[in-house]
């Protein structure tokens, strides 16, 4: 059996002196993980195709219970990333993290287009790094089953307050008033961050970029969607910490 499918590939794992094992994901079968025979020799033909953060056209073939890499022709291969490590080290947080949600199998379209957009936005540089990432985080996880309650306060219902807090923990929005009521921790997003928090999540996909935070705002809007994947997934992410080095120095 063959699949032809475009794809992003978002891993790659050396297994022998010119092999590897690649884990794309398509749009139709969710992620893909094949074996790359000679790919990671320069002169084969798969070699740019199936490499990290590269968008190609693949065939794949079942042998056995495995995919195997049969064609693949690369379609974009994002070059502006490796002029630049902080921008590369996000893109590969982008991959780690779509990796860790996105099922195999599962029909996947939004979730890459999602990567795709994320990146490419990435590359132009035209929005705040900040901005992308946390609109990836909070959209890919309302995409994969870890959808957060943003629309009102969950105990009075209000909609909008100065005061109004998000719970990385759960997921939830407390406002100024009744905030008392939990001891968990709690990120004030007051109007302007919640608004762009339910924009991440709740906006048409080719809107999903189109707001703007002050300078003062962003890292909010960067902590509570960062917290929120960490808390929900329970984990951390090495390509993560390597970004988030980057921007201590
Ligand atoms: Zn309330």
């Amino acid at each position: 059996m063959k699949i032809v499918t475009d794809g992003l590939v978002i891993r790659e794992q050396s297994i022998k002196e010119s092999d590897k094992i690649i884990t794309v994901l398509t749009a139709d079968n969710g992620l893909v993980t094949a074996y790359a025979n000679g790919a990671k020799n320069i002169k084969n033909s798969k070699s740019t195709a199936s490499s990290l953060l590269t968008y190609s056209q693949f065939v794949f073939y079942k042998s056995k219970d495995r995919y195997v890499v049969d064609e693949a022709h690369a379609k974009e291969v994002f070059i502006a990333l490796r002029d630049d490590i902080e921008k590369l080290a996000l893109a590969q947080y982008f991959c780690e993290l779509a990796g860790a949600v996105v099922q195999e199998g599962e029909p996947s379209s939004e979730q890459l287009r999602l990567a795709l957009n994320s990146i490419y936005l990435l590359c132009t540089g035209s929005k705040p790094a900040p901005q992308i990432k946390a609109a990836f985080e909070l959209r890919l996880m309302a995409l994969t089953g870890f959808m957060p309650s943003l629309v009102c306060c969950r105990e009075c219902a209000c909609y909008e307050h100065d005061g109004m807090g998000f719970y990385p923990d759960d997921g939830s929005l407390l406002c100024g008033d009744c905030a008392g009521i939990s001891k968990k921790r709690r990120i004030v997003t007051g109007r302007g961050v919640t608004a762009a928090m339910r924009h991440c999540v709740y906006a048409e996909f080719q809107k999903l970029f189109s707001f703007s935070l002050s300078e003062k705002s962003l890292p909010v809007l960067e902590k509570a969607a960062e917290e929120y994947v960490v808390k929900q997934l329970d984990r951390s992410f090495t390509t993560l910490e390597f970004y988030r080095s980057l921007r201590s120095v």
